[in-house]
């Protein structure tokens, strides 16, 4: 897509998000003005194709579009995120009862999320233990959802569950109005950073029509790897690379406008601290780098796409650990007494980290793939 229309329709969506952002994290409220934007902005349908009333974004322009909420807001960037993984699938499996669901979700008239991760399997979101039971033409099963984003917001809620009889990965995707009977989120979100993205736990206790299900009778797992993986894993690394990016700027322009009186000289003069500045901006443009490539990868398959897959986030995850650090240490205490937006990147940037899948798991993953071993 063509840069200056991307530009054009993010420009409020920035403006709302880095206006509202550190009143959003000091309260933990929902960035309502961000997300309002984001609706109005067509930018809910950034991935989707236009024959479906996206714009036919490419993994590309969602490492731009990503990175860039995310140095705004982080938390409209994770809500923004959980909306385009929740897409993806019904793009690629639309349920054949609720006709126009896509068109809803790529306008921003509906608002979607993932309610993968289960209390029984913590981070191990590809195996639900909770289990449908199936009868004429409806669907039951009770699921107690460790995190949702936007738990209290998101119309749409694309659910797992294991298929009636299998093993502990044979599941089902489900996109379910959250306003059905038996939905109920759990008590309100603390987090130490993203506090406005109301991730909260969420019961399911519900009977729903078969016709919610995305693709197939047990077609679940390979949605979540095939239609969810792809977009979440690069979408989540672009959060972190916005973070970073953020973290990375915000030090220079301390270090720049801060000076010790009595010496005459700026932070920026002492050579360790440029020394760190350079190491920020090497590690962060190297990472923008890495996820083009990804991006591409991902246009043009070949045999290294999934291993590019399972590397870009943990990669991104670790990245912005480190380049928030460095960015808190440079700050000294002036980001240490929260007097700049230092500590909100810092804070924001470990939720990437343990967000499943966790960088740890997908380095295990990695690991496993380059031994040939099978990664479940
Ligand atoms: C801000 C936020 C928003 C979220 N939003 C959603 C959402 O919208 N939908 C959703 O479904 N989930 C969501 N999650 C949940 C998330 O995806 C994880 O399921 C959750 O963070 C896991 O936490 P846990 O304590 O259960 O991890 P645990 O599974 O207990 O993991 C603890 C540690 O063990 C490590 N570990 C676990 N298994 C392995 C392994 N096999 N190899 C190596 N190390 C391993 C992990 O890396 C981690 O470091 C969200 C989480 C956060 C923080």
């Amino acid at each position: 897509m063509a840069p200056r229309v991307i530009q054009e329709r993010l420009a409020p969506v920035l403006e709302a998000a880095a206006g509202n952002a550190a009143d959003v994290d000091r309260a933990g409220r929902f960035p309502r003005e961000a997300v309002d934007a984001l609706r109005d902005s067509g930018l809910c349908g950034l991935t989707v194709p236009e024959a479906e009333g996206g714009l036919g974004g490419s993994p590309h322009d969602l490492v731009e579009v990503m990175s860039s909420v995310a140095a705004a807001c982080g938390s409209t960037a994770m809500i923004y995120l959980m909306h385009v993984a929740a897409t993806m699938p019904v793009a690629v499996a639309p349920p054949d009862g609720h006709p126009g669901l896509l068109r809803e979700m790529a306008s921003g008239a509906k608002l979607g999320t993932l309610a993968f991760s289960e209390r029984g399997s913590r981070s191990h979101f590809w195996a639900p233990v909770s289990r449908q039971a199936q009868t004429n033409g409806s669907v039951a099963f009770s699921a107690t959802k460790s995190w949702v984003t936007s738990a209290g917001e998101a119309d749409i809620i694309v659910s797992s569950a294991l298929v009636p009889e299998g093993g502990p990965i044979d599941s089902d995707l489900f996109a379910i109005p959250r306003a059905t009977p038996g939905i109920e989120p759990g008590g309100p979100w603390t987090g130490m950073g993203l506090r406005g993205n109301d991730s909260r736990p969420m019961s399911l206790e519900v009977e729903i029509p078969a016709g919610w299900r995305l693709g197939s009778p047990g077609e679940g797992f390979r949605l979540m790897m095939e239609a969810v993986l792809p977009w979440f894993n690069l979408g989540n690394a672009s959060v972190s690379l916005g973070l970073a990016t953020a973290a990375a700027d915000g030090a220079v322009k301390h270090a720049t406008g801060s000076s010790f009186q009595h010496l005459g000289e700026s932070l920026a003069d002492l050579p360790t601290i440029r020394a760190q500045l350079a190491r920020m901006h090497i590690r962060t443009d190297a990472l923008r780098s890495y996820l083009h490539e990804v991006a591409g990868s991902l246009m043009q398959p070949d045999d290294r796409t999934q291993l590019r897959v399972l590397a870009s986030k943990a990669y991104a995850n670790d990245t912005a650990l480190e380049v928030t650090d460095m960015a808190m240490r440079v700050c000294g205490g002036a980001a240490f007494s929260q007097h700049l937006a230092i500590d909100r990147f810092f804070r924001d940037a470990r939720a990437g980290h343990v967000m499943a899948p966790t960088a740890d798991v997908l380095y295990d993953f990695y690991g496993k793939a380059i031994t040939g071993r099978p990664l479940f």
